[in-house]
Order: C-alpha cells, then structure tokens, then sequence
C-alpha cells in the first residue's frame, strides 16, 4: 500500500501515465499529475481520481522540458502536499522519420521532452529525497530504446538515454535510499500507438499477440513504487509480451 506517500506523475493526464495516476491512487497514494493538458480538462481528472480514491489529487500545467518550470511546479507541489515520495517520469512525445529526412527540430523536441525533461524532474525533486533519505524514481523507457526501432532515430536516442541516465541516477542516489529504475514497454493500446500504423502488423511481431493495456504498465509501476521492490535499483524491466526478448 502507498498510504500517506505522494507522487508526481507526468504526461499524467492521458493514456499510460493516466492508468498509472489512477492505480498509485487506488493503493492510496496521493497524486500530482503534471501534463500540457487544459487546466478545466486536468481538474476533472484530479477531482474523479479524489472521489474514487479518497485521496488527494492535484494537476500542474508544466512543459517537462522547461528546466525553471519544473523547478518551480516541483517547489509548489511540495509546498501543497507537504514533500514527494515517487516520481514517475512518464510524458513522453513521438516525431518519428527516416533519419536522412528527420528535421532538426524534431530530434531536438523528442530528447528534449523525453530525455531532458525526466533530467528535469529528477534534479527538481532529487534534493527532497536526499533531504527524506527516501524515493522511488521510475522512468517510462520503451523497447525501442533496448534495440533501435526504424523510423524514430530521434525517440530510440532518448529511450536509451533514460535507461543510461536510471544507471547513474540509481549509483548516485543509492546510497541515500533512493531508487531509480525503467520500465521499457513494447505496443500499448494508447493514442500514441494508434498514430502508428495498422495493429495487425504489430501482433505478428509479438509472442503474446496482443497489445499491452496502459493498466499493465501502470502494475509494474505500482510494484517498483511500492517497498516490495525495496531491493530493486538500476533495473530496466520490459513489457511488451516478449517482443524485444
Ligand atoms: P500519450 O501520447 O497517450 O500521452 C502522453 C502524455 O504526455 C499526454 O498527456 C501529453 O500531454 C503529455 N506530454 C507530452 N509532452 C509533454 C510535456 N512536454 N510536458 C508535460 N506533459 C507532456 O502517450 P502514451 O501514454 O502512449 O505514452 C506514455 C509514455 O510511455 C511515453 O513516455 C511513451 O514514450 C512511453 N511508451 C509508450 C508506448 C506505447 O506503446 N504507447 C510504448 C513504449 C513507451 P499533451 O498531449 O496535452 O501534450
């Protein structure tokens, strides 16, 4: 159970990271969500997730790539629920091209949103774990950080830089009782994945011949946030029904 621990869940207002807001909550955490969603649209979700869970919920419109902005929304987070105890770096964007024809700007907003904004976060709340000597960091990766996927030379970049930066963040931070570990998931039935092309292709490909739920990934980040992973640091653990094994 997660009662009395607060976490921040980024890209927290739709698909993955809304399935993971709604299950840290349902084991009685308390949930900041952080999103580029409209406010109005956000509340809902806060007030729906506090009504379902009798816990206390809040939504923070912040850019994860936007260094000051996370500093500063970490800082009134803290302010509002009194310290953070798990932070799930989840917001993530794709633009996906053939590397020849990528243009600058979408290799630089895809590591700028998914690679520097979970460096963002991490820095923004590292110093309040160190200070509680207590965290629980989990970066949402993607397999196709493991192998290198056609097409997303710009997101297979920034995946494998969150698993390099989990490594180092967990070897720094260990000592001080705070863990950092990635979840690699392979397809997961989100918007997201609905831009990519036809299912039928994906299932061919997967030993499971399924497409993962946002709620399967949203267990295994219950699991990793909650003191039964205690002894788990530096870990990248994939879900994605054995694609990438
Ligand atoms: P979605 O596109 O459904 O949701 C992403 C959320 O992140 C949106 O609410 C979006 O808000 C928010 N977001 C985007 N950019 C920012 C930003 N700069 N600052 C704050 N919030 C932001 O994605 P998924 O739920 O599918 O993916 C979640 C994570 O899982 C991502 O990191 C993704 O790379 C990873 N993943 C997903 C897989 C899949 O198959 N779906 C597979 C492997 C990994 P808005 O749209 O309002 O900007």
């Amino acid at each position: 159970m997660l009662n009395g621990k607060t976490a921040i869940v980024t890209g927290g207002f739709r698909g993955i990271g809304a399935a993971i807001a709604d299950k840290l909550a349902s084991l009685g955490a308390n949930v900041a969500i952080i999103d580029m969603a409209e406010p109005d649209a956000m509340a809902e979700v806060t007030s729906n997730l506090e009504s379902a869970h009798n816990i206390k919920a809040a939504a923070y419109r912040c850019d994860v790539s936007d260094t000051e902005m996370c500093k500063e929304t970490v800082a009134r987070i803290t302010e509002d629920f009194g310290g953070v105890d798990i932070l799930v770096n989840n917001a993530g964007i794709t633009r996906d091209n053939l590397v020849v024809t990528m243009e600058e700007a979408d290799f630089d907003s895809v590591i700028d949103v998914n690679l520097k904004g979970c460096f963002n976060m991490i820095k923004a709340c590292g110093r309040g774990f160190i200070r509680k000597k207590y965290g629980k960091i989990i970066n949402i990766a993607s397999i196709s950080g493991l192998t290198g996927l056609p097409g997303q030379a710009n997101y297979s970049a920034s995946k494998a830089g969150i698993i390099g930066l989990t490594k180092a963040v967990a070897k720094e931070l260990g000592g001080k009782n705070v863990c950092c570990n990635a979840i690699a998931p392979g397809f997961i039935a989100t918007q997201m994945t609905q831009d990519l092309g036809s299912e039928e292709d994906f299932l061919k490909m997967i030993p499971l011949k399924k497409l993962g739920r946002p709620e399967d990934v949203a267990n295994l980040a219950a699991f990793l946030a909650d003191e039964a992973s205690d002894y788990i640091t530096g870990e990248v653990i994939r879900i994605d029904g054995g694609l990438a094994m």
